[in-house]
């Protein structure tokens, strides 16, 4: 693999001449999908997916530091949102660490290629923080599990080709026993999805329902029964660094500044934004810190909570402090980043709220009692 200053040229180069210009449709649409999925093929065959999976199931093969690069590079290009996100930055290496090597070749460059696109299945109506609590059912049937219940808050769930569920195979009263990760088709036989409307219009979120599908036993990852261990590797895989994620922040800071200037702030809005500033500096350095331990070999640990905390409740506050100034109808006029006010609020939930983030870095860093 390309040494990386190098890299940061090459994929510079790339994204200079390829990234599309102008806004693709919004991914929630049918369209936008389409022209996402495109976009995504694009990058895969320039060999741009997949930055840190191994070269045999379609990756780049670099490490975690030619990862963040990519992610710096490609937030820095302004290109468009990854529909294959969840997988390249959770599922996907949940899979490459728990997957049998028959189950990485089965599915893995398909999910870099965007030819399926995987949704997580963890939330259900009754289990959310409460994750233990999940009630779908996988009844082992001889040679196959029989999947009932009930999922929600799926994202891409109505593109949704497969799932990577947490489902109950063991006695209910085993809490954190008895549940085990299943690859579910969502295209198949007694799958349900019902698109869920959102408060910005679109319908891409889905509530997806189970009845008697049939799984075939090759769809079980990691042990049966042990699926806890699985499910919380994938968690923190989805909570921890994104080196994009600063820049991201960043460029919405800015923008917010470019409309101050203009507006004119007072000394109470210049203090808000030196504290925004600074919290944002700490924030890139300390994803930095983490990117650094992982490329050390260190495990993405409890302190993903952390990095989950400080990023959802920054972008919260600085979207927050753009609708007190302006009101969110002229933000939304001028700086098309606020348009995303309320995907800033969901920052606080999805991946685990920020009070059960609050409780791991309680309970896993700082060691304090349970009350
Ligand atoms: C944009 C978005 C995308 C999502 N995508 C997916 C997805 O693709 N797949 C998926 O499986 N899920 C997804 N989710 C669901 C998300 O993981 C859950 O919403 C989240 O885990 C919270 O669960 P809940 O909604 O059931 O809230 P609840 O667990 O019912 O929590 C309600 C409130 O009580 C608080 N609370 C609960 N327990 C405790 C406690 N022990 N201590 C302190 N406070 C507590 C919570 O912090 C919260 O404020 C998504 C959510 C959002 C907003």
């Amino acid at each position: 693999m390309t040494d990386h200053e190098e890299f940061r040229r090459q994929v510079r180069a790339w994204l200079a001449g390829n990234v599309p210009a102008g806004d693709l449709p919004d991914p929630d649409t049918d369209d936008g999908f389409g022209a996402h999925r495109d976009w995504e093929r694009r990058l895969y065959d320039a060999g741009y997916s997949g930055i840190s999976w191994p070269t045999e199931y379609g990756g780049r093969g670099g490490d975690v530091l030619h990862e963040a690069i990519f992610a710096e590079e490609y937030e820095l290009a302004g290109a468009p949102v990854r529909i294959t996100r969840p997988a390249q930055r959770f599922l996907g290496p949940t899979l490459i660490r728990y997957g049998s090597a028959e189950q990485r070749r089965r599915w893995l460059p398909g999910m870099l290629r965007a030819d399926h696109i995987w949704c997580q299945g963890f939330s259900e109506p009754d289990a959310g923080s409460d994750l233990a609590g999940v009630r779908t059912r996988a009844r082992w049937d001889g040679d196959r599990f029989v999947v009932d219940g009930q999922k929600t808050w799926t994202t891409y769930g109505r593109f949704g080709d497969r799932m990577f569920t947490l489902a109950r195979t063991g006695e209910p009263g085993g809490r954190h026993r008895g549940l085990s990760c299943l690859v579910i088709d969502m295209r198949g036989a007694g799958v349900r999805v019902r698109p869920v409307r959102q408060a910005h219009g679109q319908t891409g979120f889905a509530e997806v329902f189970f009845d008697s599908v049939a799984v075939p036993a090759g769809n079980l990852v990691g042990p049966r029964d042990e699926g806890w261990d699985v499910a919380m590797t994938l968690l923190s895989f989805e909570r921890g660094p994104d080196a994009g994620a600063p820049v991201r922040t960043r460029r919405r800071l800015d923008a917010l500044v470019g409309d101050i200037v203009e507006a004119g702030g007072s000394p109470g809005t210049v203090r808000d934004l030196g504290d925004l500033y600074a919290r944002l500096s700490a924030f890139q350095a300390y994803t930095c810190r983490r990117v650094g331990a992982r490329l050390a070999g260190e495990p993405v640990g409890a302190e993903s909570s952390l990095v989950k905390l400080f990023a959802a409740r920054l972008d919260a506050d600085i979207v927050q402090l753009g609708v007190e100034l302006f009101g969110d109808e002229r933000l939304a006029e001028r700086a098309p980043e606020f348009l995303d006010y309320w995907h800033s609020r969901a920052g606080s939930i999805y991946g685990g709220t920020a009070e059960i983030q609050r409780n791991v870095v309680a309970d896993r860093i700082l060691g304090l009692p349970r009350c």
